[in-house]
């Protein structure tokens, strides 16, 4: 009998268990964020430091939740071929409210005909953490573009921002575990997109400049019919 087959069923039966674990946890942590919520009101300033903190938590453990496991649903995973476009439009009407929240806007431009292979809730679990580090690192006048092609027999989409930029430091420690220059990161987004993509045989290129942009470019294997 085989034993990567083994593997492979083990590693889907631990993908469908997180998928279902974070699907059940999801809901519980936001009525006890609703209950402390309104808590805050009825106590002295003291005493609400506590909940802050206890708020804040909460927070931690949604966002470790949403870098991992936005799209997850309990079953198993399966592997078709994605529009692209449809996907990516799915991903923008998720992260707009969070881009018109920071004052920014989201253009994008994704022609109708590229096809990829993958798994859809983990490709636009690969997109969300990318765009959403775009929209958290926007100021004023924030833009964040995307765009694609094809290039070859490759799939090239480039997601790019004028928000605070990266040093060249920061630069190599892109997609290492718990890499973080927020307070309230969890360092784990740009992990989670690295490794998605690579399992797709793709490949994810960032570009930056302190103080002007960012670019991330992804680049996919086309899966034309
Ligand atoms: P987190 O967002 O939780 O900090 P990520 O793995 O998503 O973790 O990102 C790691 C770090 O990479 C961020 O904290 C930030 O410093 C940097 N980074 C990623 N994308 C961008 C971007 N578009 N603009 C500026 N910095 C970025
Ligand atoms: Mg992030």
């Amino acid at each position: 009998f085989n034993t990567d087959l083994h593997r492979s069923e083990k590693l889907s039966i631990i993908s469908e268990l997180a998928a279902s674990v974070a699907h059940e946890v999801k809901n519980p942590l936001q009525v006890t964020r609703g209950f402390l919520q309104f808590l805050t009101n009825r106590y002295s300033n003291q005493e609400k430091i506590y909940i802050t903190m206890a708020l804040e938590e909460l927070d931690r453990a949604s966002n470790i939740i949403t870098d991992f496991l936005t799209f997850a649903k309990p079953q198993f995973e399966s592997i078709t071929l994605l529009d692209l476009n449809k996907e990516l439009k799915h991903v923008e009407g998720i992260m707009m409210p969070l881009a018109n929240l920071q004052g920014g806007r989201i253009q994008m431009q994704i022609p109708v005909h590229l096809r990829v292979k993958g798994n859809s809730s983990k490709l636009k679990q690969a997109f969300i953490n990318v765009i959403k580090n775009s929209i958290e690192a926007l100021s004023e006048n924030g833009e964040i573009n995307i765009w694609a092609y094809e290039e070859e027999d490759q799939t090239v989409i480039h997601i790019q921002d004028n928000g605070e930029g990266m040093s060249a430091n920061e630069l190599i420690k892109l997609g290492e575990p718990y890499f973080s220059s927020k307070t309230k990161g969890t360092g784990l987004g740009l992990m989670v997109s690295y490794r998605i993509i690579e399992v797709m045989d793709g490949s994810i290129e960032f570009k930056s400049e302190k103080g002007v942009g960012t670019e991330a470019i992804i680049r996919l294997p086309s899966a034309n019919d």
